[in-house]
């Protein structure tokens, strides 16, 4: 039983409960209509015997028998006896020989001849004559043969009844698990790493296993791209490591050639200097954002004035936004309180900003807004520089990812310039039950939106 399939296992437990229930409910009605009609039989017997009285006469010294008499009650055999018991008129079974004694208004149930008969015997006066009786004797073989052929009917009929549920049953079952095949098929060549663009393609359906075939679909959509995206990574960090590994492999070499000057010694050296801080950067960042994202990164929420931090973090970056006559604006109510971890905050304002400044134009402008929303605080980093091509708009929260990165002037450094900055972002949003959303047009500039609660959610699907 257990190796048997789901199909098999339903459609006999179903058909062999619906055999029982068939002929459960066959025997009750036979059982029911079979008392029903039994007892409409002995009724008619008395009745019948009752009547035959009517049909009696004594007329010039003898009993007369009208001839209504053998045409009473259908079925029924009427005998008349003299108050003797001697037989003086009708007829009786051939079969019968039993109940000789006649028993007043009694109905009895008589074994003869491997029969069963039901005997009503009853007596009246006939003026001038005397006593006179009257044995009515019913077979109910009469009252079982409509039964028999209902019975014989639903016999015959009950086997192709039983075939056609079981065959019937079973496609509908097949059909309706059908998407549990197609996805046991999908997942084994998944696990064989076949092919991960598989997918179940169920034509829609309200039922539990439809959805249970689109979810399916739907899951296998979010485990391709995160597994796409975890390949991609791996070359991108591969890519992102190989370019200053070689440099320094080639400036140390070239380093160690006897011919080279100690003028050119020390501009290897500080090549290779610059490389090493390069791919440290990229390396710490890397650990960060992987610490983040596996949820060991601990926050340390505490009340903090938002307002003071965002000025700080402007500050911070006055200097390098000076150089490309960039002015930095700010509009920072005073006293926006918020519980948030504070070293994820300035690096979030400190990735906007600095994106702001490297991307925005020369001699633009940047501006750093917070406001009061009631139960969050809400704000946003705008610059009119470059801006961001539309279709690069949902890309840029990506690991790595830069519109081009031939637009980042400085190489990656103290976090900057390796395409890590906004997946950090993102992630500080999620981390704190925030929201963030990007809008920009090439050549005219770019805004980040953004708000947070101002008490600390802790956000299960971090
Ligand atoms: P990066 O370290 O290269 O700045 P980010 O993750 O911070 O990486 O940003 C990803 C890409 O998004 C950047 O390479 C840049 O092309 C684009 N970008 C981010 N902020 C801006 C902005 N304010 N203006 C224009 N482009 C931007």
């Amino acid at each position: 039983m257990k190796q048997m399939s789901v199909k098999k296992k339903i459609t006999l437990w179903y058909t062999v409960f619906m055999t029982g229930f068939v002929l459960a409910s066959l025997f009750l009605v036979l059982f029911l209509a079979n008392g029903r009609m039994l007892s409409d039989a002995k009724t008619h017997l008395k009745d019948t015997v009752l009547r035959s009285f009517l049909e009696i006469d004594y007329e010039e010294g003898a009993l007369e028998f009208d001839d209504d008499i053998n045409y009473l009650g259908e079925g029924i055999y009427l005998s008349v006896y003299n108050s003797e018991g001697a037989l003086i008129y009708g007829r009786i079974p051939a079969s019968f020989d039993g109940a000789f004694v006649l028993i007043k208004d009694t109905l009895q149930q008589v074994h003869s001849s491997g029969q069963q008969w039901f005997v009503y015997d009853s007596c009246q006066d006939i003026s001038g004559y005397g006593t006179v009786w009257v044995r009515g004797i019913l077979s109910p073989s009469f009252s079982d043969s409509s039964l028999r052929t209902v019975v014989f009917c639903a016999l015959i009929l009950s086997p192709f009844f039983i075939i056609l549920t079981a065959a019937g049953g079973y496609s509908i079952i097949r059909r309706a698990l059908m998407p549990l095949q197609k996805m046991t098929e999908t997942a084994e060549h998944i696990s064989t790493g076949e092919d991960l663009s598989r997918r179940l393609d169920i034509p829609p359906g309200a039922d539990e296993v439809h959805r249970l075939a689109h979810t399916f679909d739907g899951m296998m959509d979010r485990l391709q791209t995160s597994f796409e995206s975890e390949k991609q990574f791996n070359s991108d960090v591969s890519h992102e490591l190989r370019t200053p590994l070689s440099v320094i492999l080639s400036q140390s070499e070239y380093a160690l050639e006897e011919t080279s000057s100690d003028a050119e010694r020390t501009q290897a050296l500080s090549v290779i200097r610059s490389q090493a801080k390069r791919m440290s950067a990229l390396i710490s960042q890397l650990l960060t954002l992987a610490r983040a994202e596996s949820s060991r990164l601990a926050l340390h929420p505490e009340p903090l004035d938002l307002s003071i931090l965002a000025e700080l973090v402007c500050e911070g970056h006055a200097e390098a936004a000076k150089k490309r006559g960039i002015t930095i604006f700010t509009d920072l109510p005073e006293g926006l309180f918020i519980t948030a971890d504070e070293t994820l905050m300035i690096r979030f304002f400190d990735n906007l900003i600095a994106n702001a400044v490297t991307y925005g134009k020369e001699g633009g402008n940047i501006c750093v807004s917070l406001s009061d929303d009631k139960t969050f605080i809400s704000g946003s980093v705008r610059d009119n520089g470059i801006g961001i091509p539309p279709e690069s708009l949902d890309k840029i929260w990506n690991r790595f990812y830069q519109v081009e990165p031939s637009r980042t002037e400085s190489a990656c450094n103290e976090g900057h310039g390796c395409g890590l900055g906004l997946s950090m972002v993102r992630w500080i949003v999620k981390a704190h039950g925030g929201q963030i959303q990007v809008s920009s047009a090439v050549g005219k500039g770019t805004e980040f939106t953004f708000s947070f609660p101002k008490k600390f959610l802790k956000n299960e699907k971090l």
